[in-house]
């Protein structure tokens, strides 16, 4: 992934160790932990500091991957296919470089790793506790990011609000940090300012409570980030400093944004990075500036279109928005860098019939089938795929769309009438679409599926290659099935061609149907790759044909 400000090279703070930053929450969930700490890493990024970010999940599982999208919204995944929480996608939007299995670590992960030691006699007889050993192995997998000095500063936000029972090992391993190496180490409360509309008031009591909460754990806050929807005035701010032992230039507002993308700058304007390097001991006078110039030309862009069109999302889990985050991020940056709103239809799967169809998706611009598991909703996915299909309105397929994609075609046009995936029917006569050979024998849900980064060779002349304006890509994958090769030339011959093959494996990786405006479809996942300053030439592509076909 192309870096795009100008990083330097060395450790700007050579001569020092990394610096850790940790962002907590109280007072409430859903404050927005994941895009302030993104912005602050953009903000010190953008001087030219070298930035990571790490996220810390209270949770039980050993990673996102098994839980339902309701849940916990989109399950995010890194290039070395680790299935990670959605925040891990707004780092790598904001900051455009790429993260980790080791920017992602949940409670399960943390126990996993302590039980396996311990079977492995590692702990020579002690009794293993929460403290040290747990704390000891959150303290590893946070400081393991700075063991190389690769990293200016290391941010880990911590999921959860303090005071829960899941996050104090987590508090007290913050607490430990602070206490070994109080110069090197800093914490960022966010914190809600509520507005009581019957008094007219701000109300700092919420705060005051969760971080006396916080000192009861032995933690000081060195910041505050105050979210709220009214301005905090000169008074608020001096009785949040004086309350919670801040110094009033610590306290932050965090206004109610239009765009996630508007954070960093308000940030900036109320001087978050800069209390940042004072407190950690750099001296403001001689720091380097931001350059947010790419930052503020996307803004531009997406901020006054020059047009809009009108998306339909299909799929399943739209009641969640979060569920499609990267999705919905990667077609606000293809709609930016062609100074075009978009309009997103969210559209239900399980909603769609053939008495509703035309209704439903007539004034559609463009169609995108999203990616899923399982069966329900299926058949409002086929649907959606034939009228695209027939009524020539451009179409991407992602993953479980570019899968339907492939049944909706062998059913309708090469005359495969029960052809389907074997995910949906396991002894459908046409198994279009299905488990590899290898993947048959694995029983351990974890184990089959195909995740992260793997090669995409282009064919020639395709529509694809004179997208990508190369001849091989990268691109990273979440599934379990795959086209059946068997299949192959029966497509082809029909009009659907297979012009994406992994080069090592021969696994069809994109289709696209010659004879139609725009009908592509891939089984891995572009929108986790695409960044503001990065947006991905397949998003670029499927907006710019939708624009093409707008009414
Ligand atoms: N359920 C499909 C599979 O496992 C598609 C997965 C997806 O859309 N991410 O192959």
């Amino acid at each position: 992934m192309p870096n795009d400000s100008a990083q330097s090279s060395d450790n700007l703070t050579s001569g020092r160790n990394s610096r850790y930053i940790f962002v907590t929450g109280g007072v409430s969930s859903s404050l927005g932990k994941g895009i302030i700490s993104a912005s602050l890493a953009k903000l010190l990024q953008a001087r030219g500091y070298k930035v990571t970010i790490q996220k810390l999940d209270p949770y039980i599982n050993v990673d996102p991957g098994t839980l339902n999208p309701y849940e916990h919204g989109e399950c995010y995944v890194t290039v070395d296919g680790a299935e990670t929480d959605l925040d891990l996608g707004h780092y790598e939007r904001f900051l455009n470089v790429c993260t980790t299995q080791s920017n992602n670590i949940t409670t399960g992960r943390i126990y996993q790793s302590v039980i396996n030691k311990e079977r492995r006699g590692e702990y020579l007889g002690k009794t293993v506790q929460i403290i040290p050993h747990i704390t000891d192995e959150i303290k590893r997998c946070v400081q393991i990011l700075g063991s190389e000095n690769e990293f200016d500063f290391i941010i880990t936000e911590i999921g959860g609000t303090v005071g829960d029972i899941e996050s104090l090992p987590y508090i007290e391993a913050v607490r430990q940090m602070k206490w070994e190496s109080p110069e090197d180490t800093l914490v960022i409360h966010l914190t809600l300012i509520p507005y009581l509309s019957a008094a007219g008031e701000l109300k700092t009591k919420p705060t005051q409570h969760s971080v006396k909460q916080l000192l009861e754990f032995g933690v000081q806050p060195d910041i505050l980030v105050c979210r709220t929807e009214h301005e905090l005035n000169a008074g608020i701010r001096s009785k949040l400093a004086r309350f919670c032992n801040v110094s009033p230039d610590s306290v932050i507002q965090s206004i109610d944004a239009d765009t996630i993308y508007d954070v960093p700058l308000l940030m900036k304007d109320e001087k978050l990075d800069e209390v940042v390097l004072k407190k950690i001991g750099v001296d403001i006078e001689s720091a380097p500036t931001a350059d947010l110039s790419r930052w503020h030309d996307f803004l531009n862009r997406y901020k006054n279109p020059e047009r809009s069109v009108k998306i339909g999302l299909i799929g399943k889990y739209v009641e969640l928005k979060d569920s499609y985050k990267s999705i919905t991020e990667a077609l606000d940056h293809a709609g930016a860098e062609l100074k075009t709103g978009i309009e997103l239809d969210w559209i239900h799967s399980e909603q769609i019939n053939e008495g509703n169809i035309e209704e439903r998706l007539g004034g559609l611009d463009g169609i995108l089938v999203a990616p899923g598991f399982g069966s329900r909703g299926i058949e409002g996915k086929l649907l959606s795929i034939k009228y695209a299909r027939t009524k020539d309105v451009p179409f991407f397929g992602i993953c479980l769309g570019m899968q339907c994609a492939v049944v909706e075609f062998a059913r309708n046009v090469i005359g495969l009438e029960e052809a389907h995936s074997t995910e949906i029917k396991e002894y459908t006569p046409h198994p279009v679409i299905d488990l590899m050979m290898e993947q048959k024998s694995i029983t351990d849900m974890g184990g089959t599926m195909r995740l992260g980064e793997y090669p995409c060779d282009l064919k020639e002349g395709s529509k694809a290659r004179e997208i990508y304006g190369v001849d091989s890509v990268e691109e990273r994958h979440r599934h379990r099935y795959e086209f059946n090769e068997t299949y192959r030339s029966q497509f082809e011959e029909a009009g659907m061609l297979a012009t994406g093959i992994n080069p090592v494996s021969g696994l069809v990786e994109i289709v696209e149907i010659r004879e139609h405006k725009y009908f592509i479809a891939s089984q891995f996942h572009p929108e986790y790759a695409s960044t503001v300053l990065a947006p991905h030439p397949l998003f670029i592509s499927f907006v710019a044909a939708s624009v093409k076909n707008a009414k």
